[in-house]
């Protein structure tokens, strides 16, 4: 399956390097020259469990040089979803499918501005990676990804995919609920990165001061209240799954807070950002989470 991905920062470089490994014909497609530069040079250096290994596969910062894709992979920030998108329509062909892995809301809808709703994938995943430079990432964390059809129904083309990512040594799961694994992960980026982000802690240090962890919870609770108007099947025990992925990260200080120390623009938007969004549609008040945009915003105003 000819799979393009479309944004081969700390993620996008993690799964094409895996699906390289297994022989799969991959194309990292990024505007980050340098980094192309290096991988066209090197070979992707991919660093794992403390080894690391060059990885050799195709690299441009042109995707119109690419020719047709099966699959497009999406995985740039969300605030460049729109224009990455618009990059990647010459790799249309009839069949070609495209499939969004980021986080946050809202991925499904900038993609569908462009591409037919039934070309549309949408999944989740817990792996985590880190870009050490130009050409090197590093993978940081590992764990389940779930993809879905929007219209929830078993595909032979969604089936391939997963496939695909479990010879890659990438868990997959296929789900008719993918919506639900959105928000499960939604839920967590909720209570935690905002937060973590702006007072300046680590993941863990969220749970150790009562301030926080009201702070936490009422960011959560809101979202929760949002997801049960939308019809969103939340499991038992939200709160404690939230704060033990948050225990379980206990050392790592978040992509957002990273975002803000090296005055990067954040994803606020996709999360905290998209429930003051979803709460308004529906005439609910989330003053929590419109706090805590308000004042992300902020800083990032003042880069
Ligand atoms: P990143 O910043 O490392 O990579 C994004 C890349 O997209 C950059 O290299 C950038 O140059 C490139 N880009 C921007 N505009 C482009 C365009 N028009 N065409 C091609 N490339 C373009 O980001 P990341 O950490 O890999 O995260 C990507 C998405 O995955 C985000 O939504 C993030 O929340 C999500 N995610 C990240 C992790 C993680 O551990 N890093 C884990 C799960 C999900």
């Amino acid at each position: 399956m000819k799979t393009v991905i479309m944004g081969a920062g700390a993620m996008g470089s993690l799964f094409g390097g895996l699906l390289s490994l297994q022989g799969e014909e991959v194309w990292l497609v990024d505007i980050w020259k340098e980094h192309i530069d290096a991988i066209r040079s090197e070979g992707l250096i991919l660093e794992e469990r403390g080894k690391a290994q060059p990885i050799p596969i195709h690299a441009t910062t042109d995707a119109a040089s690419v020719g047709k894709a099966d699959l497009v992979l999406i995985f740039v920030k969300t605030y460049h979803t729109e224009k990455a998108v618009s990059d990647a329509r010459v790799l249309q062909k009839e069949s070609t499918a495209f499939l969004s892995l980021q986080n946050g809301l809202g991925n499904e809808k900038a993609i569908c501005k462009q591409i037919e709703p039934q070309k549309v994938l949408l999944g989740v995943t817990s792996h985590g990676a880190t870009l050490l430079g130009p050409g090197k990432i590093r993978h940081a964390g590992w764990g389940k990804t779930y993809l879905g059809e929007l219209d929830g129904k078993m595909t032979d083309r969604i089936d391939q995919i997963s496939q695909m990512f479990v010879k890659a040594g990438i868990e997959t799961e296929v789900t008719s609920h993918i919506q639900d694994h959105v928000w499960e992960k939604l839920f967590i980026n909720v209570g935690l990165n905002a937060l973590a982000a702006i007072t300046g802690l680590k993941n863990g240090q969220l749970l150790d001061y009562p301030e926080t962890l009201r702070l936490m919870e009422a960011l959560v609770s809101e979202a929760m209240e949002v997801a049960k108007r939308k019809g969103i099947r939340i499991g038992e025990n939200l709160m404690d799954r939230v704060k033990t992925v948050i225990e379980a990260t206990r050392e790592n200080r978040c992509s957002m807070g990273q975002d803000l120390d090296f005055k990067r623009r954040t994803e606020i938007d996709a999360i905290n950002g998209a429930i003051v969004r979803e709460a308004g549609a529906l005439g609910i008040s989330v003053p929590y989470n419109q706090m805590i945009t308000d004042l992300v915003k902020v800083i990032e105003k003042n880069f």
